[in-house]
């Protein structure tokens, strides 16, 4: 007689949890300007089963930071908690997505979670490098450097122009894509306008260093902001890439780019305004949805006019962190939208994605207070006006009054409601 003791033991395998990952039709990562719309416009369109993985309680309005900057708008209009933007039915997964597996059609968040999907929508926007300056983070914590990159920063650009004395101003632009190309610029028209009226301008030195090789990429835009340039006394220096700041003796180092060679050139500040080098957020980088070389190394890539993925058609991208090669905007972002929306529900009903994207992108460059140029273009490089009957080659006041008022109320009414 055997006691159970004698029997040989019978090992169970180890119990791994793998939970089942929960699935939806379309997960959208993202739930920024372009994430919400697209929610919005999919919620309009009857589609069920979508998801968003954001990390973050609030939404934020970014354009009007330029604003706040040159204390010409408080910061409390660019933040709404963002659960009231979430349309209803869709699914809010509060969390950063961390891994994307177009093979096997899941996503792992940071926290643990596998969500998979039937279609996926890329918008988790672009990255701010702020450690890739050395220096730059200290600097930061000092009175006499600021940002209107950051939601924190933006209304302290403003108390370092209001302190501002005379001496060396500093506006820098990266060497990398940035979002808004023309906000380096902006605050810096806004600011140089500030001393002229507040009686400083004599005893100011402004400069535009940057990385770029021209004040704007797109004629006739680029002309008139020469003039605007020349109005001021700005002085320009192009191919001048920030790489170090030192705050304890005030001075920005730069590396300059010149006749096949690079030489660095240190000068001083008593205020600088930083537009730090950006990227496509990490994950993107190392995902299988991105592009692994060649100049656009790191953007999901995104067919340039249909915004479907070239190698998964299930998946497609817009905003920010798309390689899509037009300038990086909350309007852009407004006519990708619905194209993306009528090609992802053409692929869903098994058609093929016939809308375009034209390219269209807008920079609502502030010249001054109460001067604004809206410059409107397409992939041509063409101007591509909206507004009729009204000439927007120009510098208007009807424009900043769009642009403080009129594009704030859209964006939180319409756009992100998926009506505009
Ligand atoms: C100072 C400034 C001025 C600007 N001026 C203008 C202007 O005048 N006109 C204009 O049209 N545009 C302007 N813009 C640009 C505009 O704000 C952006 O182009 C637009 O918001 C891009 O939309 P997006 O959805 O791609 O990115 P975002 O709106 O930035 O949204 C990205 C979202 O993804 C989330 N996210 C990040 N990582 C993850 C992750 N791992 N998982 C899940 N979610 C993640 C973020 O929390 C965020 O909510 C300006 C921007 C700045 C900073």
């Amino acid at each position: 007689m055997s006691s159970s003791q004698d029997s040989p033991r019978v090992e169970s395998p180890p119990v791994t949890h793998v939970p089942t990952p929960e699935r939806h039709r379309v997960l959208i990562i993202g739930g920024g300007t372009a994430g919400i719309t697209v929610a919005a416009r999919l919620r309009r369109k009857g589609v069920h089963g979508v998801a968003i993985i954001e990390p973050s309680a609030q939404h934020y309005y970014q354009p009007l930071w330029t604003l706040v900057g040159a204390g010409a708008a408080d910061i409390a209009r660019t933040v709404r908690p963002e659960a009231d933007y979430i349309p209803k039915g869709t699914r809010w997964i509060q969390d950063w997505a961390e891994e994307i597996d177009p093979v096997g059609q899941q996503v792992r968040t940071r926290g643990g979670l596998r969500v998979a999907y039937d279609f996926l929508v890329v918008a988790p926007g672009i990255q701010l490098d702020w450690d890739k300056v050395a220096g730059l983070r200290e600097a930061l914590e000092t009175p006499y450097v600021s940002s209107n990159y950051g939601f924190n920063l933006a209304p302290k650009t403003w108390e370092m122009i209001r302190a501002f004395r005379g001496g060396t101003a500093l506006f820098t632009n990266p060497g990398t894509p940035v979002k808004c190309a023309g906000a380096p610029q902006k605050i810096m028209y806004l600011a140089a306008d500030h001393l002229r009226r507040t009686g400083l301008a004599a005893r100011s030195h402004v400069v535009f260093v940057s990385a770029g090789k021209a004040i704007f990429g797109v004629q006739p835009f680029a002309q008139i902001l020469e003039g605007v340039v020349k109005r001021y006394g700005i002085e320009t220096r192009f191919g001048h890439n920030l790489v170090e700041v030192r705050p304890g003796q005030r001075e920005a180092v730069f590396a300059v780019t010149g006749e096949g060679q690079q030489e660095r050139v240190t000068l001083g500040y008593d205020m600088m305004h930083v537009t730090p080098p950006q990227s496509a957020p990490d994950f993107i980088k190392a995902s299988p949805l991105a592009h692994h070389e060649g100049p656009n190394a790191g953007w999901v890539k995104a067919h340039k006019y249909t915004l479907q993925h070239p190698d998964y058609p299930n998946v497609f991208a817009l905003g920010d962190a798309s390689d899509l090669p037009t300038s990086r905007t909350g309007a852009a972002v407004r006519a990708q939208a619905p194209v993306l929306v009528e090609n992802l529900c053409a692929v869903m009903e098994g058609k093929a994605p016939t809308a375009r994207y034209n390219g269209y992108a807008s920079c609502p460059v502030a010249t001054g207070y109460g001067k604004l140029l809206l410059a409107e273009f397409d992939y041509e490089g063409k101007p591509a006006p909206s507004i009729p009957l009204i000439n927007t080659l120009e510098e208007r006041y009807d424009m900043w009054l769009l642009k403080k008022y009129g594009l704030p109320a859209m964006y939180w009414n319409l756009m992100l409601r998926g009506r505009a």
